[in-house]
């Protein structure tokens, strides 16, 4: 497994303290076949692994797990954030009726995934649905539609035989209109290839129905192929998004990344079987975990990541109960953030602090910037590390040379000192570590 091969590759790199560029190279290479074996597309693999090595480059090791273990939780954040980090809904805000356009090739399953997403919005959102099959292209198309809708309780448009694509669609868009309905679910005629006379009809349907979601339809097992399909829809409609099918097959979740990074559009749905419940929102975390088959790791180190965090942050806590917030304490929260892997992992581990590490990045901090500060503090001596106010301009000085910096590095800590501190008092006023949600949410 991937976790064997990294295992090799980082044993010689036991006791050192920082993960470096040749062994972050090393492992990369086995991240890479991983990658290539669970089916993503090579110039996905690509962009992702000079991703991962920039990240992962010079981050710390956790005490408790092997660097090879630690590759594999950095590889895994990347994926899930890859494969979307945010969960995907469907968006549905416009004057109803609302149209859903499903696309996609011959067999991909849209007609199965139209019912199945009919029948949720009904049973789960309350909205009254209607759906209209477009497929005019095999005979029993609009009947399966029919019969599913049935089987879901979902209305279907009527079939009047004869008609073209965009006749249907105009009368669906009639009918639901009458009929009040919320949401009028398109499900488009696929080719068992992608061709210019179905690009058109899609168009054309997409010009009168004007969809608020347009839906690609793509079968998780057909990998590397799928990659193909889905730039081809891209660069002829406005995708909104993808519902993955088959994901109950053996598919290795490589279509996920290489559907994401493709068209640049969430995946909203995972279909995984033949009945009108197997649907789910599409999760990143499963996802990732089935493309490199390790999900224990990716537990381990997050526990031995929750640990470190568990200790500090009870004698933090404590502190902040009473308002307390000296450099002894930033410097606490510095080293922590460096144990922790840095920002980059810290921004992995625990929600809420992406958003912190943006704006961290922003103002030009990073990783260094991390050393540095804890550089500053090391110059100070106690009694200034616990009455801040006692750096003078000469002190300034003093502590400026002896770390190595500017004195307006040291003043740039002091003021983010001095916001912390009024931080935690607010936090104090707010009703002590409640209040913390307000800080990182
Ligand atoms: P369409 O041609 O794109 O409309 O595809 P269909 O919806 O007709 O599906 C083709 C076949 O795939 C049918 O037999 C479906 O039951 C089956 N199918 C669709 N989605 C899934 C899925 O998520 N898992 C499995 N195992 N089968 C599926
Ligand atoms: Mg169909």
């Amino acid at each position: 497994s991937l976790s064997d091969r990294l295992g090799g590759v980082f044993d010689r790199l036991r006791g050192r303290g920082a993960l470096s560029e040749d062994d972050v190279r090393a492992a990369m290479r086995e991240v890479r076949i991983a990658l290539l074996e669970a089916d993503v597309a090579l110039p996905v693999v690509r962009r992702f692994i000079d991703r991962v090595t920039e990240e992962a480059v010079g981050q710390s090791v956790l005490k408790s797990v092997t660097p090879g273990q630690q590759v594999v939780k950095i590889v895994n954040d990347a994926l899930v954030e890859m494969l979307g980090s945010e969960a995907a809904d469907l968006d549905l805000a416009a004057a109803p009726p609302v149209v859903i356009m499903m696309v996609g090739l011959q067999g991909s399953g849209k007609t199965t995934s139209t019912a199945k997403i009919g029948k949720l919005l009904k049973e789960k959102r309350g909205k009254k649905v209607m759906m209209a099959s477009l497929d005019v292209n095999r005979p029993a198309a609009q009947e399966q539609l029919r019969v599913l809708g049935e089987q879901a309780g979902v209305a279907t448009l009527p079939i009047v035989p004869g008609q073209s694509p965009v006749e249907i669609a105009t009368r669906a868009l009639h009918s639901a209109k009458l009929q009040a309905v919320d949401v009028l679910l398109l499900d488009t005629a696929g080719r068992l290839h992608v061709d210019q006379a179905l690009m058109d009809e899609m168009k054309a349907v997409a010009a009168i129905s004007v969809p608020k979601e347009t839906l690609l339809v793509v079968d998780s097992l057909t990998g590397q192929d799928a990659v193909n399909v889905a730039q081809a829809f891209a660069g002829e409609v406005d995708l909104t998004g993808v519902v993955l099918t088959r994901m109950d097959g053996d598919a290795r979740g490589g279509a996920a990344l290489s559907m994401r990074a493709v068209t640049g559009k969430p995946i909203k749905f995972a279909a995984t079987g033949e009945k009108l419940d197997a649907i789910e929102p599409f999760q990143p975390e499963r996802v990732a975990g089935r493309i490199l088959g390790m999900g224990d790791i990716v537990s381990i180190v997050e526990k031995a990541a929750a640990t470190i965090k568990q200790d500090e942050a009870e004698k933090l806590a404590a502190r902040m109960a009473k308002g307390q917030f000296d450099m002894n304490d930033l410097r606490m929260q510095l080293q922590q953030m460096q144990r922790m892997g840095g920002l980059g992992a810290l921004a992995g581990l625990m929600p809420g602090m992406k958003k912190a590490k943006a704006a961290m990045a922003q103002s030009g901090m990073d990783d260094k910037v991390l050393l540095h500060m804890d550089a500053i503090i090391g110059s100070m001596t106690a009694k200034e590390r616990t009455k801040p106010e006692l750096l003078n301009a000469k002190r300034k000085i003093r502590v400026a040379k002896g770390s190595g910096t500017t004195v307006q590095d040291v003043n740039k800590l002091l003021k983010m000192h001095m916001e912390m501190a009024k931080a935690m008092k607010q936090i104090k006023k707010m009703g002590g570590l409640k209040g913390l949600g307000a800080l990182f949410g």
